[in-house]
């Protein structure tokens, strides 16, 4: 049974704001109007803006020309990745003490699952308990968070969407919707609000002259499945009422480590991609380094000028790590991709996936390595060595893959 569980989804507020303005507190920290995101050029997108910038229309992945069309006055500044990644970390470790099961389900989303803490808690209440954790995780991270509660991550994440900060309560705060109020609750929602149900699938539904859950929960299932098919109609008729029963995973890993680029100008140059690719590469493996992990799939994107993206991937039979590994496969994927359609291109990004722990890579067999295998032990200890530099004197240090926006 899943309703008598106990969900958070603990979200931080303008989070990419909030730790740009902590790294940089006399230049981001003090300007009301920042955006985050974007190339200084103005080329890029929005990653986040402060409530006030968004008060003049600035959204999330906008084109950053757009943004300071908007708001001309804003202060816009690049996306602190280490930093965000740093807090992150710590919003984690926080939330930790309050249960084990904790899932971090993005940079500033964390799940906990406090199923069977009751006792502990001496029967507190579960909005308690979440004011609680919003008031230490602010009171030890300066962070403020959004929490949403409910017996089912879909519910937890909808009501935390609630509990956001608004014009007229610009602090946020907790929204716990109790068990079996789920239905209710979701009358409010558009269909586009639910997770999953992207530009795609709305043009589908509204074709059925579906657009919001109370648009959906009028029709039996049979209907639904009927027009959406047995998978698809299914799972909308389970999500319109509430019904998720997806387990928190406190020990699910990163599904990928990626690392991308949008260029202030179109690149077509085939030499100087190369060289954004292992400027890419290096920082993807140094941070999968970073996290104790190894891959098996390296993966290029690619976006022409014209926004067409186009993907190549290639799963390894031994997992890598190393700088060198990582980018000799990605130039193969790259070369693909540009024979493919030789177009200048806008984004260039290496993505590593099939994670696994460091230290579960297979031993790499004597003739495999004798034919050159993808990753050699030699690899290995120049990439434990480039960390270790980098670690006592920076990110920039030993040239390669460090100046640029680190
Ligand atoms: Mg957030």
């Amino acid at each position: 049974m899943t309703t008598g569980r106990r969900i958070l989804l603990a979200d931080a507020d303008a989070f990419y704001v909030a730790v740009a303005r902590l790294v940089d507190p006399d230049g981001a920290g003090k300007a009301r109007l920042l955006i985050v995101g974007g190339a200084p050029d103005r080329r890029g997108v929005v990653t986040s803006a402060s409530y006030e910038a968004r008060a003049y229309g600035v959204q999330s992945a906008m084109p950053m020309a757009r943004a300071v069309r908007l708001c001309p006055g804003a202060t816009v500044v690049p996306v602190p990745w280490e930093a965000c990644a740093d807090k992150g970390r710590e919003i984690a470790a926080v939330l930790r003490r309050f249960t084990p099961a904790v899932e971090q389900a993005s940079s500033d989303e964390f799940y906990l699952d406090l199923s069977g803490t009751e006792r502990l808690y001496h029967d507190e209440p579960l909005a308690a308990t979440a004011r609680r954790i919003r008031d230490t995780v602010l009171a030890e991270t300066t962070l403020s968070l959004s929490i949403g509660g409910a017996t089912s991550k879909l519910v937890a994440k909808l009501a935390a969407g609630v509990a956001k900060p608004r014009p007229g309560s610009p602090s946020g705060g907790v929204h716990v919707v109790p068990p079996g109020a789920e239905a209710e609750f979701m009358l409010r929602f558009a269909l586009a609000d639910l997770p999953f149900v992207g530009p795609k699938f709305q043009e589908r539904l509204a074709r059925f002259g579906l657009r919001s859950v109370r648009d959906v929960v009028r029709h039996e299932r049979e209907t639904l499945v009927r027009w959406l098919g047995e998978r698809e109609g299914e799972w909308l008729y389970q999500r319109v009422r509430g019904h998720d029963a997806a387990p928190v995973e406190p020990d699910r890993e990163a599904k990928s480590v990626s690392r991308d680029e949008t260029f202030p100008t179109d690149v077509d140059d085939d030499d100087a991609l190369a060289a954004k690719l292992l400027v890419l590469a290096d920082r993807a493996s140094a941070d999968l380094r970073d996290g104790g992990l190894v891959a098996r799939t390296v993966s290029v994107k690619l976006r022409d000028a014209d926004f067409i993206t186009r993907q190549a991937s290639r799963t390894l039979p031994d997992p890598v790590r190393s700088d060198r590994a990582v980018y000799a496969v990605a130039r193969q994927l790259l070369a693909r991709l540009r024979r493919a359609r030789r177009v200048p291109a806008r984004l260039l990004g290496v993505a590593l996936s099939q994670l696994g722990a460091e230290g579960a890579e297979g031993q790499l067999s004597l003739l495999e390595r004798e034919a050159g295998g993808i990753e050699t032990e030699r690899d290995r200890t120049i990439s434990r060595v480039i960390d270790e530099v980098r670690g006592k004197f920076g990110p920039d240090a030993l040239g390669r893959g460090g100046a640029q926006g680190r």
